[in-house]
């Protein structure tokens, strides 16, 4: 029997074995994914914001196939937990939520990128979709979708505060406000929101980037004002994502908007850990280790040798690379390798007979695999090829050598969004406490096979 760096999975079913099985059989990683995790986070980001009676609303916001935790299982545990909103950017994603059969009776769902010109506004509007509009084009294009339909389209007037990416600037409402007010009193249009998003809410410890938050609110409110003069009054308001839905209660209005929060990350990690925000990460990602063998000191390990055994070692292959979704720029390279400076790549915990290690990618990440120096004898550790290990997991702590997602962006130089939202879906996703966590009626929309 070999050695396991993961805690013992808990199936609900023989069936979730079998699938487990399957899912090992077909490709040698799994993203694991705890639905009751899902759903606890988002009771705790309800909670925050008044509970499930309060005045404030909570969005789950699934963009991106739910940071790439699997888009329909999230958004159901999203529900579960107590979100009556969903939020993805691309308006395919929102379509697919509803073509999924979450209908209107169950939420409200927001979609806000598209292309004015080419949007399938027609069946966003069918599909009883909230629609974001923060260009004259836009509005025209829905204005014109909702008079050939004859349902009023639902709109939010999106407005930029400071953020500098979507939305009307102040320069530019005037021109907005024009064209917005005679569609809303025609019922063309039904104004239900106003909104814009922060820049830098994630660092409440940077007096600078308060100072810039606070600009932003001032600015919104300006908005507000603007659009109450022109008779377009929205029925609700909303700003915060995860950090300020976490650290601004001034600022939660009628609705805020979670993304991050929800897959039991904090946004930055300046902020702390998810476990003092009450989250838990909600994804593992595993491997099954391919070839395990014995090398010289000074044997070079991967493109380019920017890393050299320095001493006799054993090697072993995670057959995962940056054609999954694994960043490259979390190549590990040590002094010894060429000119390179000394940088640990992505930690990896491997279970060996004197406890769990945490290794780290030794050389390049190739494009469907990455090398890791065991630093020891494989036999002696006890380390043998199809043994699982774990890229991250939900963070038992670093005594327990439990690197989180958080681990892999220090070492990419990235953020731990990237790191999900890049991996790549041959990589099996798999669920777990799809029972506990959805109705019987909702864990029948899932994909047999994904359940553990
Ligand atoms: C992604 C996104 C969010 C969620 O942000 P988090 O930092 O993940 O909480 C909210 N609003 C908009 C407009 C977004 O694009």
């Amino acid at each position: 029997m070999s050695l396991n760096a993961l805690p013992q999975w808990h199936f609900s079913t023989p069936a979730g074995m079998t699938n487990y099985t399957d899912a090992m059989r077909r490709y040698p990683a799994q993203a694991i994914v705890d639905l009751a995790a899902l759903k606890n986070n988002m009771r705790h980001l309800v909670d925050v914001v008044g509970g499930p009676n309060g005045s404030t609303a909570v969005m789950g916001v699934v963009k991106a196939d739910a940071y790439g935790h699997g888009l329909i299982p999230a958004a159901l545990a999203a529900l579960a937990g107590g979100a009556t909103w969903l939020g993805t950017a691309q308006s395919a994603e929102a379509l697919r939520l509803r073509e999924s059969g979450i209908g209107p009776d169950r939420c409200r769902i927001l979609t806000w990128v598209y292309n004015g010109l080419r949007a399938p506004f027609d069946d966003l509007i069918s599909h009883d979709i909230d629609i974001s509009v923060g260009s004259l084009d836009g509005i025209a294009a829905v204005a014109a979708a909702a008079r050939r339909l004859g349902v009023p389209a639902r709109v939010h007037v999106k407005v930029d505060t400071g953020f500098g990416r979507n939305g009307f600037t102040e320069e530019g409402f005037g021109a907005a406000l024009e064209a917005l007010a005679p569609l809303a009193r025609e019922g063309v249009l039904h104004i239900v929101g106003q909104w814009s998003h922060l820049a830098v809410a994630d660092a409440p410890d940077v007096p600078e980037f308060v100072a810039s938050t606070d600009r932003q609110i001032a600015s919104f409110g300006r908005f507000t004002r603007a659009m109450a003069k022109a008779g377009v009054e929205p029925e609700i308001r909303h700003l915060a994502n995860t950090a300020a839905t976490l650290s601004r209660p001034d600022i939660h209005y009628e609705l805020t908007r979670p993304g991050i929060g929800l897959y039991g990350y904090e946004p930055d990690r300046a902020m702390g850990t998810p476990s003092q925000y009450g989250l838990r990460p909600a994804m593992t990602l595993q491997a099954q280790l391919g070839t395990v063998k014995d090398v010289e000191a000074g044997h070079s390990i991967s493109y380019g040798r920017t890393y050299l055994t320095s001493e006799r070692t054993s090697t072993a292959i995670v057959p995962v690379g940056y054609a999954d979704g694994i960043h490259r720029s979390a190549s590990g390279f040590d002094e010894q390798g060429a000119k390179h400076m000394d940088r640990p790549g992505g930690p990896v915990r491997v279970m060996t007979v004197q406890g769990p290690r945490l290794l780290h990618v030794s050389g390049r990440v190739c494009m469907d695999q990455f090398v890791l120096d065991l630093h020891g004898d494989a036999g002696r550790l006890g380390v043998r090829e199809g043994d699982t290990v774990e890229l991250f997991g939900p963070g038992r702590g670093v005594e327990d050598g439990e690197p989180t997602a958080d681990d892999w962006a220090q070492a990419a130089d990235t953020i731990s969004y990237e790191i999900f939202a890049c991996l790549r879906n041959r990589i099996p996703r798999l669920y777990l406490n799809a029972s506990q966590a959805l109705p019987a009626s909702d864990a029948a929309m899932l994909d047999p096979r994904t359940l553990l």
